[in-house]
């Protein structure tokens, strides 16, 4: 099938699971996770649609930005984020999913103030502990949030996590209710500058139950570009390695 078709297919599945949730269609924002993709073949996705391009690492992102930039599309990072990418990633995140931490927070915040702008950033959860070694730790969560508020330069907008890899539906559904739970104690805060509108979770493998379970942002790579060569233990490093997940996923 093309890009088209797949992303038609995609939007449709979105549409059928978000209108079992009781949401609109058009309230689950699609994130195309571009990762391995040819700028040409992310072009044509664009043109057939998908608005938001993400990306896990900055040097990856930056040639093919390089290559996009005047096509009409918010790029996203959502991969692990050292703060020594800092100034590249700003050159054309609008958004990063993945602030775990409160000296990345930090350090971003001072490279913001020097650019004098603010940035749409959500807050990464490891709701699934064993599985990643990224995202700040379910109980922790509320306090960075709160932490990171205090720099006014970051807009947090939600929450993002990865759910567990495994055919287990149950496991899956409990990482994205974690990630709700949170976000509903977040929002009973009400802390200031802190506006909760977007809970990013759910990938090709399970972002119809990651809408079920209040998801409004899903980031989908293979069910649009297909397979990838390239491992993903490259992009997230995890204690599974590649041929345990694709067993799971069987
Ligand atoms: C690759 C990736 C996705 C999309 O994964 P697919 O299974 O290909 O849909 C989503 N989120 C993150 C953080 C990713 O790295």
């Amino acid at each position: 099938m093309s890009i088209k078709e797949n992303l038609e297919q995609v939007r449709q599945n979105i549409a059928n699971a978000a209108t079992k949730a009781g949401k609109k269609p058009d309230d689950i924002i699609l994130v195309m996770a571009t990762k391995t993709v040819e700028p040409e073949r992310i072009r044509e996705a664009i043109r057939a649609g998908g608005h938001i391009v993400a990306e896990n690492k900055v040097q990856e992102a930056l040639k093919k930005y390089e290559v996009l930039k005047n096509e009409d599309a918010e790029w996203h990072f959502i991969g692990h984020l050292q703060t020594n990418k800092i100034k590249d990633v700003l050159k054309f995140a609008d958004m990063i999913h993945s602030v775990d931490r409160l000296s990345l927070a930090e350090k971003l915040d001072q490279r913001l103030q020097q650019e004098g702008r603010s940035l749409d950033i959500l807050v990464q959860v490891n709701t699934s502990h064993e599985e990643s070694k990224y995202g700040v730790a379910p109980e922790e969560a509320l306090s960075l949030v709160k932490q990171t508020a205090r720099y006014d330069t970051l807009k947090i907008h939600g929450l993002m996590t990865i759910g567990l890899f495994t055919k287990d539906e149950v496991k899956i559904r409990k990482c994205f209710k974690v990630l709700k739970e949170i976000n509903d104690n977040i929002v009973k805060e009400g802390i200031d500058r802190v506006d909760m509108k977007y809970l990013s979770m759910g990938m090709s493998g399970d972002y119809q139950i990651a809408i079920e379970e209040g998801a409004n942002m899903v980031r989908i790579g293979t069910a649009i570009f297909g397979a990838r060569n390239t491992p993903d233990a490259y992009y997230w490093p995890s204690e599974k390695t590649d041929a345990d997940r694709a067993k799971q996923m069987e």
